[in-house]
């Protein structure tokens, strides 16, 4: 369980990376660290990248229904406009936002804020996905979470994709990505090669 640390320094901000495959519980962990921050007067701020509409427009909705108010942003710059008077930043889905976004979270942790980032680290091929390499290399903090493999019950890292499609971008739910451990992974990965 991830324990803040303690501010020496009122001016001190700091960034600290959630990653993981789908269904890790990253939304689930970024939530539970907002909603402590606002329960003791923190003022909270939440981004989200506009691609991302599967549920709601404005909620962070996580799997199990968890949710609060966000605000959609086009591209990682404009969430410098609205960080005026925060103490608490919190980025969803961050593997969808465009290369600036460490640099903007380097700029306002540098401002005293606390950023916490949620993301996946790896796509659908098991690359590393987007900002999320930089964001960690930045990071304070890192937290990697897991899923349990469907096909085996062990510790599972990877977002496998079912549905037959090459993009990188195909947000989906249950029937399009199953979590699964490397060994699985590979097996199903080494599999579609062979169709
Ligand atoms: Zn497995």
């Amino acid at each position: 369980m991830f324990i803040e640390p303690r501010k020496y320094n009122i001016h001190t901000g700091w960034i600290e990376v959630i990653c993981g495959s789908m269904f890790s519980g990253k939304t689930e962990e970024l939530l539970r660290r907002l909603k402590r921050a606002k329960f003791a007067h923190q003022r909270v701020e939440i981004f989200k990248p506009q691609i991302d509409t599967r549920y709601h427009q404005t909620l962070i909705v996580s799997h199990d229904d968890n949710q609060i108010q966000s605000n959609p942003v086009g591209v990682a710059e404009n969430i410098l406009l609205y960080s005026n008077e925060v103490d608490v930043i919190g980025i969803d889905e961050a593997q969808f936002f465009d290369n600036q976004l460490p640099e903007v979270c380097n700029i306002l942790a540098s401002k005293g804020i606390r950023v916490i980032v949620a993301g996946l680290d790896m796509d659908f091929q098991g690359q590393p996905f987007g900002p999320m390499p930089a964001l960690m290399a930045n990071a304070e903090f890192i937290t990697k979470v897991h899923a349990i493999c469907v096909c085996c019950g062990n510790p599972a890292g990877y977002s496998y994709r079912l549905a037959d499609s090459d993009k990188t971008i195909l947000l989906g739910e249950k029937q399009e990505y199953e979590p699964r451990c490397r060994t699985c992974f590979n097996q199903g990965m080494a599999l579609k090669k062979n169709i």
